[in-house]
């Protein structure tokens, strides 16, 4: 992908883990390359399709002077989500923040912390079947389209299916929604798992009711393997409820592991669990 490159930008801050450095301040170097399309700005001149450098290095001067931080590690990944959020048409940055003057008693050149950070493409599935399901369901969304880390792109319809893993309660609703995310995977978990608790949660039984379930379908591409997430989600294959909704936004989408589309899984589910979808059940 193109690139707006920014480098050698000076900004006097006051960040480090010594009180002098948080009282005296001192000179930092910022180096920046931001991701971006830049086919529409070099058809058209025009800067509104671009990323304006001159207030990125404004908002970057801006920002390290607001803030105080102990750590360059800090700076640099809250600067590069931040400037993600403020200039929307970026897809991905590398910021590399440089101390030059760090307080160290050794002839020294420089010392920087480099980061890489980007929008992520996530598939959720949602489910309910305890409380007002749809609105609960509703909530989460909104809720997760008001974070700045977070973009809701486009929602499934409403389904409703029978309760999976053998376990008798109430019919759930069910969608799959697209968001894209700056959070890393094991970030995002836990901001799902807060919105799970925000919806009255309670981990009673597996596979039991409950007011609200956020699954990780996708993350990109990504194959994770963690004791507590794994990506894709290790049951998606057999939940038409998850599959059915996911057909409707992103029906080509190929399954990293399996290498099949989202159609392909769907026409290989041997048990059904949706009953309706909603607006039908609606008429
Ligand atoms: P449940 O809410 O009953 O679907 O199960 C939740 C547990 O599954 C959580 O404690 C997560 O740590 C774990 N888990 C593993 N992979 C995923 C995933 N892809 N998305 C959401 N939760 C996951």
């Amino acid at each position: 992908m193109d690139e707006i490159i920014i480098s050698g930008l000076k900004v006097f801050a006051w960040h480090g883990v010594y009180e002098e450095e948080q009282e005296k301040g001192q000179n930092f170097i910022v180096n920046a390359r931001l991701r971006v399309d830049t086919y529409a700005a070099g058809n058209s001149d025009s800067l509104e399709d671009s990323v304006d450098y001159g207030k990125v290095c404004l908002f970057i001067n801006d920002f390290m002077r607001i803030n105080r931080y102990n750590l360059i590690e800090t700076v640099a990944n809250n600067l590069a989500r931040k400037i993600l959020v403020r200039f929307p048409i970026t897809q991905s940055i590398e910021i590399e923040v440089m101390k030059p003057e760090a307080p160290i008693p050794l002839p020294l050149e420089n010392v920087s912390v480099k980061v890489e950070r980007s929008w992520h493409r996530t598939y959720i599935a949602a489910g309910s079947n305890m409380g007002d399901s749809e609105e609960l369901i509703h909530n989460a969304m909104e809720n997760l389209d008001a974070d700045e880390n977070c973009r809701v792109l486009r929602s499934s319809k409403m389904y409703r299916s029978k309760a999976y893993g053998g376990v008798e309660q109430d019919d759930f609703y069910n969608n799959v929604f697209c968001m894209d995310t700056l959070y890393s995977p094991i970030e995002l978990l836990s901001r799902l798992q807060a919105e799970e608790k925000e919806a009255g949660r309670e981990r009673l039984i597996k596979w039991g009711p409950r007011t609200l379930d956020l699954d990780i379908i996708y993350y990109d591409d990504l194959v994770l393997e963690r004791d507590h997430l794994r990506i894709p989600h290790v049951d998606m294959c057999s939940r038409d409820f998850v599959l059915l909704p996911l057909s409707e936004i992103a029906p080509y989408k190929r399954h990293p592991i399996l290498g099949m589309t989202t159609l392909e899984l769907l026409g290989r589910i041997k048990e059904s669990y949706v009953l309706t979808m909603k607006e039908e059940d609606d008429e």
